[in-house]
């Protein structure tokens, strides 16, 4: 009984929560935008992510309030929509495609679960007091329970920054990519900073937002972001937006963000 009244809120919470999607969805239907996830088009995108004085100060990429990223109806961000306009271009993707989705979006989710039916693999690290569905995994991204080469593509988008060790982290991705495989390395950085900065001692919410951009963040990477991807072992890639878009796929009317470049590890043969 105890477990069925924990689980049935929680339910029921979800259930509810993808309703109010639905109508909210429904009821901003329009021309001005178009979500490739949900495949819709919008009158109007909702304004995501909070401002925080470091986050202008170092002109941090990848986070901050942002005007109109929000869809209506799937929830996805600029950055979920940008990543989706890139795998579909870029990465050669068939059904037997293995693809490990860390931490993983739920407006992303649906379509990675497409492009890969029977080897799409989510994982997550475990929080109590979280809702995980049974098709997540819960593991450590420091330990990922899985053999050398068992993927294609990776996508870890927004993850590393909260994580002490990446270098540990990255070298488990690394591991578990196939030789020929993509990983998308996606974090918040900053141009202005040569550096990374990371202090393990700031444990602290206020000051981990106060230097880092975030209270759960451990670090604000640096210009040195690319370099630390490629001390794990990848052949590092920097993909720019610009180079993505044009009339017919036009970044305004997906809202993407432009500025945001993407890090991707490849792991060559
Ligand atoms: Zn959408």
């Amino acid at each position: 009984m105890t477990g069925l009244k924990k689980i049935i809120p929680r339910r029921f919470g979800y259930y509810l929560r993808r309703w109010r999607l639905y109508l909210r969805g429904l009821t901003n239907r329009g021309n001005a935008y178009h979500c490739p996830l949900c495949n819709h088009s919008y009158r109007k995108m909702f304004d995501g992510g909070f401002d925080l004085p470091v986050i202008k100060k170092m002109q941090i990429i990848g986070a901050g309030r942002r005007k109109s990223v929000i869809c209506p109806g799937c929830n996805s961000t600029d950055r979920d929509r940008l990543l989706y306009v890139y795998i579909n271009q870029c990465v050669d993707i068939n059904k037997k495609s293995r693809i490990l989705h860390i931490a993983p979006e739920p407006a992303l989710a649906p379509f990675l679960q497409k492009l890969a039916p029977d080897n799409y693999v989510a994982g997550v690290k475990y929080h109590e007091g979280f809702y995980y569905s049974k098709n997540v995994k819960l593991f450590d991204i420091k330990a990922i329970p899985y053999d050398n080469e068992s993927f294609d593509l990776i996508l870890c988008n927004h993850v590393l920054e909260h994580i002490d060790e990446d270098d540990k982290a990255m070298r488990e991705l690394y591991r578990v990519l196939a030789s020929g495989g993509k990983a998308i390395l996606q974090v918040p950085w900053s141009p202005l900073l040569k550096t990374t900065v990371e202090d393990p001692s700031v444990t602290d919410e206020a000051k981990r937002e106060e230097l880092f951009g975030q209270f759960d963040h451990v670090r604000l990477y640096g210009n040195d972001y690319p370099q630390r991807i490629e001390n794990a072992g990848f052949l590092v890639h920097i993909i720019d937006p610009n180079s993505l878009f044009n009339e017919n796929i036009p970044a305004e009317r997906l809202a993407i963000n432009l500025n945001e470049v993407i890090f991707v590890g490849e792991k060559q043969t």
